[in-house]
């Protein structure tokens, strides 16, 4: 076939310099040519070959036979904020509640650099060897502000990465820790539905996140490091408190005094708390993530809490009680949502904390403005 050249000029006959700006004479050598137009970095073909849509019974199904995929996938509509998928999200939960529950849900906490990582790796290879399934969340408010999340990190989690049995699962990103919280309580839900008959729960042990954690596991551990100065001063006594057990990582080299003596100091610190309402006496021991010693011990005291508790029925009531802290906490996040969201309270609270700013209005009597305001207004829509 013969080329078609007839409109194209020839470089020689070039007038046009800007085609070509070499050939203009006030070229200098310093110019930057324009460069070319780029492709897009997506493919726009791809767009086409969307993931089909799945309904409501193919969650539910793909979930029941274990299928990680659509756990995946049905953990990430359960994250998402468009009301369409979580409308679905709440159907595939609701059918998903009668094969639950039969778990072991252990929090696991500690500030950055303890070593959660590095253990929940370990434990995690330690329980899968005895058999069944584990899945690894997180609830980490700072990932809102990292854009993107820290915990439940696959990279961190080496040899759970890779694990056949084994489920990562990072933390929602966004929202209150009310909601980054219910979500991961859902994706509990969708997990043991999955057959996973153990489920992590890490958090920082930093801040609020661990009272929601420890509304939603069985045991709650929170890993502590020696030789940091004042052992004791570093943690808040409310989270000493929500722990069923104690245990000082890194109990390794000359670490291992150090470590010792930590845990000596933890107990005494326990003794003073009352007996918890489980019966049974938080614990402390001493182990190493990272050379791998006494995992057995750490995990012998956590097998033994669970026989404890089962035996007085405490396993079940905290369950119950949990049932009925998420239904107040599902409230409380409505009515926030819906008070908040509403374009004619939202113009009253700014009047009338411009009032209080500016000394004209008592802030109770700005707030019941507001929350009459409401009452009057926008209760039936
Ligand atoms: P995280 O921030 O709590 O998840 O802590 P990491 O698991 O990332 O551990 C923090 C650092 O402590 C890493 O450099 C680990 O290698 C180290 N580390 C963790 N466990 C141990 C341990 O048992 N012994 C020693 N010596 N170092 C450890």
């Amino acid at each position: 076939m013969e080329h078609d050249n007839t409109n194209t000029p020839h470089p020689a006959e070039g007038t046009c310099s800007c085609e070509h700006p070499e050939n203009d004479q006030q070229y200098t050598g310093l110019q930057v040519n324009a460069g070319i137009e780029q492709p897009p970095i997506v493919n726009p073909y791809l767009k086409r070959r969307r993931r089909p849509q799945l309904t409501v019974s193919d969650y539910v199904e793909g979930i029941r036979k274990g299928n990680t995929a659509v756990l995946g996938q049905a953990v990430t509509l359960v994250e998402s904020l468009n009301p369409e998928h979580q409308m679905v999200a709440q159907e595939v939960i609701e059918k998903c509640l009668p094969f639950t529950g039969s778990s072991q849900r252990i929090g696991i906490t500690g500030v950055p650099g303890a070593g959660k990582s590095t253990s929940i790796d370990v434990f995690g290879i330690h329980v899968l060897n005895r058999g069944g399934k584990l899945a690894v969340l997180a609830i980490d408010l700072s990932s809102e502000r990292s854009k993107g999340s820290i915990l439940g990190d696959k990279t961190r989690m080496e040899k759970l990465a890779v694990h056949p049995r084994a489920f990562i699962r990072p933390s929602p990103s966004a929202g209150s820790l009310g909601g980054v919280a219910r979500k991961t309580r859902e994706t509990i839900v969708l997990c043991e539905a999955a057959g996973y008959d153990n489920i992590f729960v890490e958090t920082v042990g930093v801040g609020q996140s661990e009272i929601a954690v420890h509304s939603m596991v069985d045991f709650f551990l929170l890993i502590q490091l020696a030789g940091t100065g004042d052992e004791l001063q570093g943690i808040k006594r409310g989270i000493m408190e929500m722990a069923d057990g104690i245990v000082i990582n890194k109990a390794d080299g000359d670490n291992i005094e150090r470590a010792n003596l930590a845990a000596s100091q933890f107990r005494n610190a326990l003794h003073l708390f009352p007996l918890p309402p489980s019966g049974w006496s938080p614990e402390v021991t001493t182990y190493s993530g990272y050379y791998e010693l006494n995992i057995e011990g750490v995990w012998d005291m956590i097998d033994r809490y669970f026989a404890h508790v089962r035996a007085n029925g405490y396993f079940d009531e905290r369950r119950r009680q949990q049932e009925k802290y998420w239904m107040q906490e599902t409230i409380n996040e409505q009515l926030k949502a819906r008070f908040y969201s509403n374009a004619g309270v939202q113009r009253m609270l700014e009047l009338k904390q411009q009032m209080v700013l500016d000394n004209r209005l008592s802030s109770f009597v700005a707030a019941h403005d507001v929350l009459n305001f409401y009452y009057e207004n926008c209760m039936n829509n």
